[in-house]
C-alpha cells in the first residue's frame, strides 16, 4: 500500500522551544524568512549551532553577535533517509544534507525540491537557498532548495 505524502509540509520533527539554547535571534529571523547566524566579534567568524562561546580553536570569546546571512550555500554531502522515527516516518523517503553556507558554516538540514527516488539527480556542490516551513504561528523551520 502506498501512502500519500503531504507535499506542502517539509518539517516533520518536534516543535522547538525558541526560548532555549540562546537562539532567540535565529527564530526571530526565521519568522521573517531570514537566516540569522551567530558570529564571533573577536575572530569575526560565523558558527552554527548557536552557543554562548565562540567554538573556534584559540578564540573562545564570549563576545557573540548575530548577523543576517545570505541564505545561500552549497551541498557538501547528502543522504536519502528511508527509515525515520516519530513524525518523520510519514516523510520517508526524504533527503538530508550538510549545507556549507556562504558564511563558511556547515548546517544539517533537509533539501525539499529534490527527488529522493533518484539520488543520481542530486549533485554535491549544487547551489541551494534557504526556505522556511511554518510549523506553528511563531515557529518557522529552515530547509533548503536547490536553485
Ligand atoms: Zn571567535
Amino acid at each position: 500500500m502506498t501512502k500519500e505524502k503531504n507535499t506542502d509540509k517539509v518539517y516533520f520533527g518536534p516543535t522547538p522551544d525558541p526560548d532555549l539554547l540562546n537562539a532567540k535571534e535565529f527564530w526571530e529571523g526565521a519568522k521573517k524568512n531570514i537566516l540569522m547566524l551567530p558570529k564571533c566579534n573577536k575572530c569575526k567568524k560565523f558558527f552554527f549551532y548557536p552557543r554562548i562561546i565562540c567554538p573556534k580553536e584559540g578564540c573562545h570569546s564570549r563576545d557573540i553577535v548575530w548577523e543576517k546571512a545570505s541564505g545561500k550555500g552549497k551541498i557538501y554531502t547528502f543522504a536519502i533517509q528511508h527509515i525515520a522515527t516519530d513524525g518523520w516516518k510519514e516523510a520517508v523517503p526524504f533527503v538530508t544534507a550538510f549545507i556549507d553556507t556562504e558564511e563558511n558554516v556547515r548546517m544539517l538540514s533537509v533539501i525539499a525540491n529534490v527527488n529522493p527516488e533518484d539520488p543520481d539527480s542530486i549533485k554535491i556542490g549544487s547551489n541551494v537557498t534557504i526556505k522556511f516551513d511554518k510549523v506553528e504561528d511563531d515557529i518557522f523551520m529552515p530547509y533548503w532548495e536547490v536553485v
